[in-house]
């Protein structure tokens, strides 16, 4: 094959553009980037030769050189693991794949705003192109372990890429950044990334838990010595060069708790997990007894772009004694604690384990069920004590737990009672949001249900008219914007025995005294019900009067058990939901608004009363947000009352 010269792919392309001009001043981290790569490429090697040992050949050695040429103006990082095929090279450096950069870059173009290229690096996971902030070009040479071939690749970031064939390189990957020349304007000077003592303190700050030895050639001085090991003479006689390695090699989780430090465990996080923000919390503890683990896990600030996606994929990385198994094992996470990332190190799985026989490992189970534990204990220590540290969190992952709910509807997984008490609410009577216990505290005595509506915009749902009649009695109601909320509550059913009710669900069951009175007048105006009722035909399932409105003329609820007027509108927007999955819409007239007494006027009209029912229900579909079926009608029929009102 003759060298091929091939694009980037267009969001490669204004990626390669922001690194270029990123005034960002962290540049250092590139370093960190490519040693974490060169590590997860050793720990696949690794992996690959736990069952097949030959396949290490003569380059047994897995480590990571650093070379710093000052003439050549470059620093070479190389492995000895994996290595790329031509397909690897093409997918995994040229391409970017995740979804949602497009978007990301558009708008980022279109604002016209200086990005933080960490941020960037962190949410999408694009860490070899953070190299384009120090390099002018880029030489990258791989061959893959059972290839016989090996590629150069090279680029200077322009749009375009070369890759030739080449049958001398060795297993692994080796990258050479030829670093960018200090000008004049730049306050930045690459050149001390030529510095052996910087490279050295940058491995050491980054990567010092690197598991495999992260070497260096530098220069010692050799000085002259007296008969007693005294140094004689005022500068070294001669230089000599050594390889240092100049990683611990400690695996952070294998240390002491009491000798790590925050800042220690929030270097790992954001190097092993690509976050650029520091976690939120930190959870390292050990285990000992019939199984055996260290766990060390960390709940996100944010989060990832793709948290929400169906792409996104749960996990937690597996270690035994040391030494990688696997990425991402779904089966230590339960899916609503998916934004959880960490690591599980145990020595009581053999490292050739296949992936089968992991998922019904006993071991693997209680591990599990323990992370699950660890984790919503942490939750509940800090909603107690530190409430804003919550929130953030809240706002956050949120949604994740109330998914975890709903989606444990028939309540097999027992989630409804493990995070029932870490759900937060906005709600009607605070700015602040309120836990399900501090509703129930605060309940006025005579209060028999936790109140909720939902709707776009708390503004929206707080203007409500089914809200009137509880703001009059200063009833809280909790305010539900997310579309899952409504689906989460009808899961939770109830709690601490006080049954959830939704303000525009069945009757309100206010009092009795109110109760009664519905029903009178109920009684008195049968007739009127029965002909506004005929009007709207099936447009509703009933017309009633209301014991819930205060102001406005007329409402919409549905009934008690069905889907509400909410559902049903997120029900249209589902692809996969069945047509006619409709509420059971029930009109409801407020008796003390001056409009019923005009209809109770109107009753020997019935014609004119069938278009008035018509209108009332048009204005209560608005009202809710819902498209009207036939606006031109409406408008006619608006137009027309105003011309006989002026007769
Ligand atoms: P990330 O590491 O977050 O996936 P990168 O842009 O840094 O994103 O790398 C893209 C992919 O390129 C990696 O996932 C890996 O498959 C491959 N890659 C990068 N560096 C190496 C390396 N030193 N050895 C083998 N593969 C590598």
């Amino acid at each position: 094959m003759s060298k091929e010269t091939l694009q980037f792919q267009t969001e490669t392309k204004d990626l390669l553009n922001l690194m270029i001009h990123s005034i960002y001043t962290h540049k250092e981290i590139f370093l960190r980037e490519l040693i974490s790569n060169a590590s997860d490429a050793l720990d696949k090697m690794k992996y690959e030769s736990l069952t097949n040992p030959e396949i290490l050949g003569e380059n047994k050695e897995l480590t990571i050189q650093i070379i710093s040429n000052k003439e050549a103006r470059s620093i070479t990082i190389t492995d000895s693991g994996i290595g790329m095929t031509h397909e690897d090279l093409i997918n995994n450096i040229g391409t970017i794949a995740k979804s949602g950069t497009k978007q990301f870059l558009s708008d980022l173009k279109a604002k016209n705003s200086d990005i933080n290229a960490e941020e960037f690096i962190g949410q999408f996971g694009v860490g070899f192109y953070s190299a384009f902030m120090v390099a002018d070009s880029i030489t990258l040479t791989t061959r893959r372990y059972d290839s016989e071939i090996g590629y150069i690749w090279t680029s200077t970031g322009d749009g375009t890429f070369s890759v030739e064939e080449n049958s001398k390189i060795t297993r692994g990957t080796s990258i050479t950044l030829h670093l960018r020349s200090t000008t004049e304007e730049d306050e930045f000077n690459y050149d001390s990334y030529l510095e052996t003592y910087e490279l050295e303190s940058l491995v050491k700050k980054y990567s010092d838990y690197i598991r495999y030895a992260i070497t260096m050639d530098i220069q010692e001085a050799v000085w002259a010595k007296d008969a007693d090991g005294k140094i004689t003479g005022e500068k070294p006689d001669s230089y000599t060069t050594i390889t240092k390695t100049l990683n611990s090699q400690v695996p952070l989780w294998k240390k002491d708790k009491s000798d790590i430090t925050q800042d220690e465990y929030t270097e790992f996080y954001k190097s092993k997990f690509h976050d650029w923000e520091a976690p939120l919390e930190t959870i390292h503890y050990k285990v000992e007894g019939n199984v055996e683990y260290t766990a060390l896990l960390y709940i996100p600030t944010k989060a990832p772009h793709d948290f929400y996606s169906p792409e996104f994929k749960r996990g937690i990385s597996l270690y035994s004694k040391n030494v990688f198994i696997m990425e991402k094992c779904e089966e230590l996470l339960p899916d609503y604690l998916k934004f959880v990332k960490g690591l599980v190190d145990s020595s009581d799985f053999s490292l050739n384990i296949s992936r089968e026989i992991l998922q019904q490992s006993r071991q693997l189970k209680v591990i599990s069920k323990n992370i699950e534990k660890k984790v919503l204990s942490t939750l509940e220590t800090t909603l107690g004590e530190n409430r804003e540290k919550y929130e953030k969190f809240w706002t956050s992952f949120g949604v994740a737990l109330k998914h975890g709910i709903y989606s444990d509807f028939m309540g097999a997984l027992g989630v409804k009672d493990k995070v029932q008490d870490l759900l937060l609410f906005k709600s009607l009577n605070s700015d602040k949001l309120t836990t399900l216990s501090e509703y129930i505290g605060a309940m006025k005595g005579e209060q028999k249900f936790i109140y909720y509506a939902s709707g776009e915009s708390e503004t929206a749902i707080k203007s409500l008219p089914q809200m009137e009649l509880l703001k009059d009695k200063g009833y809280d109601v909790l305010l539900l914007t997310e579309k899952v909320d409504e689906f989460a509550i009808e899961a939770l059913r109830e709690y601490k025995e006080k049954l959830f009710r939704s303000i525009t669900k069945g009757d309100l069951e206010l009092s009795e005294e109110e109760k009664k009175q519905a029903e009178s007048l109920t009684e008195i105006n049968k007739d009127l019900l029965t002909t506004l009722k005929e009007g709207l035909g099936q447009k509703v399932g009933s017309v009633k009067i209301s014991n819930r409105l205060k102001n406005s003329p007329v409402c919409l609820v549905t009934d008690e058990h069905g889907i509400s007027l909410e559902m049903e509108k997120i029900m249209a927007e589902l692809p996969s939901s069945m047509p006619g999955m409709k509420a059971n819409k029930i009109l409801e007239i407020n008796p003390n608004h001056p409009i019923f007494t005009t209809l109770q006027t109107m009753h020997n009209n019935k014609q004119d009363l069938k278009e008035y029912a018509d209108l009332l229900y048009t204005q209560a579909l608005l009202i809710e947000g819902f498209p009207i079926e036939n606006p031109t009608e409406f408008a006619q029929k608006i137009a027309n009352l105003m011309v006989n009102a002026s007769k």
